[in-house]
C-alpha cells in the first residue's frame, strides 16, 4: 500500500459477513480501537471550477488500512460505525483532522474550501453544531469555507430533527451540499424549506453519461434545476474527458473525479496541487 495508489488499485473487501460473525465483531473492535489510537488517514479530492479551472476544495474522505486486511473500503466501515455508536466519535475526529489539515494549508498559502460528509447519527446530534464550532474556533477558520455533505436519505429518516440540526449549522454560516443527489427518495421541497448551497449531482449519472442517453438527461436536469433555485452544482465521478467536455457545455460549476485526480493522501494531494497551481 502506498499513497501514490489510486482508489481503482485496491482489492475489494468481501461485503458477504453476515451481521455478528465472529470476524465482523472483531473488525468492529478494531474499527473502536483506530478511533481511539488516531489511526484512520484522511484523503483528500480536488474539487475544480469548471470556469476558472482553479481548485477551489478538497472533498474529505476516509481510509482505514487495516493491519491484516489491508485496506477496508468506507462503504464497509462506514455503516458499521453508524451502527454502533460509532460515528459521533469517527465524525469529530474526521472535522478535527480535516480543519487542521486546512489551518495548516492555509499557511502555505493555500485557500481551500474543505467538504466533510456528515451520516444519519450526526443529524440526530443536537451537540454537533456546538462541536463543529469549537473545532472552527480552534484553528481559526471561517465557517464559510467548510461544507457539510449530507444524503437525501439522511434528512428523510428523522425529517424534523435533521432540519434543525441543519438551521443551525447553517445559522453558523457552514455551507450544505447534497450529495448522490438523485439516488434516494426524498421530497424536493426540502431543497427549498432546508438551507442548502450546493447539490452534488451522483457519479452513477455522470460516469457514463456520454454513452447513456437518459443519463445525460437526467444529468441536464438536475443541472439546470439546481441554477433555477439558485444553488451551486457539483459532478462527481467525472473518469473521462468527454464527460468533462459535456459537463462544461452543460454549465456545471465545480467537478470531482478520477479525470482530474483521486482521492490522496495530504502529501500526495499537496504536490499535486503545487505542480498544477504554481507551474
Ligand atoms: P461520497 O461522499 O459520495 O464520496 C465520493 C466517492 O466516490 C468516494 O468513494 C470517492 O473515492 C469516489 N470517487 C471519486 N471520484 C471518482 C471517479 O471518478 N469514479 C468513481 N467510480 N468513483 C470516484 P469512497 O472514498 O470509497 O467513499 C465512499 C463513501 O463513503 C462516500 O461517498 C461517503 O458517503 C462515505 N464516506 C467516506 N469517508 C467518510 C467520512 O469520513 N464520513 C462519512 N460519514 N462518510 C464517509
Ligand atoms: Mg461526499
Ligand atoms: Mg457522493
Ligand atoms: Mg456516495
Amino acid at each position: 500500500y502506498t499513497a501514490k495508489r489510486t482508489d481503482r488499485e485496491y482489492s475489494i473487501f468481501s461485503t458477504d459477513l453476515d451481521t455478528h460473525t465472529i470476524e465482523q465483531l472483531s473488525l468492529l473492535s478494531d474499527l473502536r480501537d483506530t478511533l481511539v489510537h488516531d489511526k484512520l488517514i484522511l484523503y483528500y479530492q480536488p474539487q475544480m471550477d469548471m470556469k476558472t479551472k482553479k481548485v477551489v476544495g478538497v472533498e474529505v474522505l476516509s481510509r482505514w488500512i487495516h493491519p491484516l486486511q489491508g485496506y477496508i473500503p468506507p462503504d464497509i466501515f462506514i455503516p458499521m460505525a453508524e451502527q454502533n455508536g460509532l460515528m459521533k466519535k469517527l465524525t469529530l475526529w474526521v472535522l478535527e483532522k480535516a480543519l487542521h489539515q486546512s489551518k495548516k494549508w492555509c499557511e502555505e498559502g493555500l485557500n481551500l474550501h474543505i467538504s466533510v460528509n456528515l451520516s444519519a447519527s450526526d443529524l440526530q446530534d443536537f451537540h454537533l453544531p456546538d462541536n463543529v464550532q469549537r473545532i472552527l474556533y480552534k484553528y481559526n477558520i471561517d465557517p464559510k469555507t467548510l461544507t457539510l455533505e449530507i444524503t437525501e436519505s439522511l434528512i428523510m429518516s428523522d425529517p424534523v430533527r435533521a432540519m434543525e440540526t441543519l438551521k443551525h449549522l447553517s445559522s453558523m454560516g457552514i455551507k450544505l451540499s447534497i450529495d448522490d443527489f438523485g439516488t434516494g427518495y426524498s421530497s424536493l421541497a426540502y431543497l427549498k424549506n432546508l438551507s442548502v448551497d450546493e447539490i452534488k449531482v451522483d457519479k452513477s449519472f455522470v460516469m457514463d453519461m456520454t454513452e447513456d442517453k437518459n443519463n445525460e438527461i437526467i444529468v441536464r436536469t438536475i443541472i439546470n434545476l439546481a441554477h433555477n433555485l439558485g444553488l451551486r452544482v457539483v459532478a462527481e465521478g467525472i473518469e473521462q474527458k468527454g464527460v468533462w467536455n459535456k459537463l462544461v457545455d452543460l454549465e456545471c460549476d465545480i467537478a470531482q473525479g478520477y479525470f482530474l485526480c483521486a482521492p490522496a493522501s495530504a502529501e500526495s494531494f499537496y504536490n499535486w496541487y503545487i505542480e498544477r497551481e504554481l507551474f
